[in-house]
C-alpha cells in the first residue's frame, strides 16, 4: 500500500494531471474552494504516509515537500480569503498531512478560528495510524481549545491498523473534544472483505470515531493493482449495510473526475440505473467510462455559488 514497487506501478504520476479540479479551483495557495461552504487548505505535501493510491500522488511523495509547506504570508493571504467569503463556514486541513507542519497548522487554525462566521475545522491526518508516537498532542490540545468545533479525520484502510497504540491516541484525541470521524478507499487485496470491513468499521465505531467515508479507488497512476469495479464494491457495502450497526456504516462515495461531484452509491436494494451519473452542475456522464478512463478532459467550473445547496465534501487524503 505504501512501498514503491516498480512491478506493480501502471503509470507515472502526472504533474499536470487535475483529475479532481483542486489546482483550477486553487485560490490562494494552498487553499482549495470547491464546494460551497467549505474551504480546503493543501497546509503540507509531506505525508504520515505515501499511499500508492492517493489521489494527490502529484503533489505528494514526489519531492515537492519544500514547495508545498505553506509559509506564514501564504497562510495569511488563505485566511483572508475566508475571512472575505462570509458564505466559508468549515475549514478543512489536510494536505499531505497537516501534523508534518505543526506552526503552520497552528497559525492557520487560530486564525481561521477567530473568524466570526467559522463554525468548524477539521484535520485530515494520518498520524494516528502510521505513527501514533508522532502525534503532537500538545498542539492538539490547544487547538481544541479555540473557538470553533474540532473535527479530525482518520485514513484508515484495515483493522489490523486499529493498534494499541493507535487506539489509546484515539482514545486522547476524543478525550480533547474532537469529534472523530473516518475515510477509507476500497482497495484491492486490502479490505475487498466483508469480515474485514465489518471488523474494521464495527471497532471504529466503539472506539468512538463515526465512519463516514468509503471511496471508491479511482484508476489512477499506479493505483490499478487496487482498483476494484463499482460492481464489486455495491456488492460489499450491500452486505455490509445488512450485518453492522447503521453508526458503524460509512457512505459509499464515488467521485466524479474532470468535475465537481462526490456521490453517495445506492446499495443493491434499490433497482437503480447505474450507467448514467449527474454531477453538482447537472451535467450528466456515462458512469463506467467515468469510472475506468484513465484520462479526462479537465472542464472550466466558476467559483461556488455564494448560496445554494450545500454539497458533499472533503478529501480521501491526510
Ligand atoms: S495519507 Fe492521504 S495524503 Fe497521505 S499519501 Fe495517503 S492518501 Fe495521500
Amino acid at each position: 500500500m505504501y512501498l514503491f514497487d516498480p512491478e506493480h506501478e501502471d503509470l507515472p504520476a502526472n504533474r499536470d494531471a487535475d483529475l479532481f479540479l483542486e489546482k483550477q479551483l486553487t485560490r490562494t495557495k494552498g487553499l482549495v474552494y470547491k464546494y460551497p461552504g467549505r474551504a480546503i487548505v493543501l497546509l503540507s505535501y509531506t505525508c504520515a504516509a505515501n499511499c500508492r493510491y492517493c489521489e494527490r500522488q502529484d503533489r505528494v511523495g514526489v519531492g515537492l515537500d519544500s514547495e508545498g509547506r505553506l509559509q506564514p504570508e501564504e497562510i495569511d493571504a488563505a485566511v483572508s480569503f475566508v475571512a472575505e467569503s462570509p458564505e466559508i463556514t468549515e475549514v478543512i486541513f489536510s494536505g499531505g498531512d497537516p501534523l508534518t507542519h505543526p506552526v503552520g497548522l497552528d497559525r492557520a487554525w487560530r486564525a481561521m478560528a477567530a473568524l466570526p462566521q467559522v463554525a468548524i475545522l477539521r484535520i485530515h491526518t494520518r498520524f494516528p495510524l502510521q505513527a501514533p508516537d508522532k502525534v503532537d498532542f500538545d498542539l492538539l490540545e490547544g487547538l481544541a481549545g479555540c473557538d470553533a468545533m474540532p473535527y479530525l479525520s482518520l485514513h484508515i484502510d484495515h483493522p489490523d491498523e486499529l493498534t494499541p497504540e493507535t487506539e489509546a491516541a484515539i482514545g486522547r484525541l476524543r478525550r480533547m473534544g474532537y469529534v472523530l470521524i473516518s475515510q477509507s478507499v476500497f482497495l484491492k487485496g486490502v479490505n475487498d472483505d466483508l469480515d474485514v470491513l465489518d471488523r474494521m468499521f464495527t471497532r471504529l465505531a466503539q472506539l468512538g470515531v463515526c465512519p463516514y467515508y468509503l471511496y471508491h479507488c479511482h484508476p489512477i497512476a499506479t493505483t490499478m493493482r487496487f482498483v476494484m469495479t463499482l460492481d464489486e464494491e455495491i456488492e460489499l457495502m450491500s452486505r455490509l449495510r445488512e450485518r453492522i450497526s447503521g453508526v458503524a456504516c460509512p457512505q459509499h462515495i464515488f467521485e466524479m473526475r474532470g468535475t465537481t461531484g462526490k456521490l453517495v452509491v445506492p446499495t443493491d436494494h434499490w433497482s437503480v440505473d447505474l450507467t448514467s451519473v449527474c454531477d453538482f452542475t447537472g451535467a450528466t456522464q456515462d458512469v463506467r467510462s467515468v469510472a475506468m478512463d484513465v484520462e479526462l478532459p479537465t472542464v472550466s467550473l466558476s467559483a461556488p455559488a455564494k448560496t445554494g445547496a450545500q454539497a458533499a465534501d472533503g478529501m480521501p487524503d491526510g
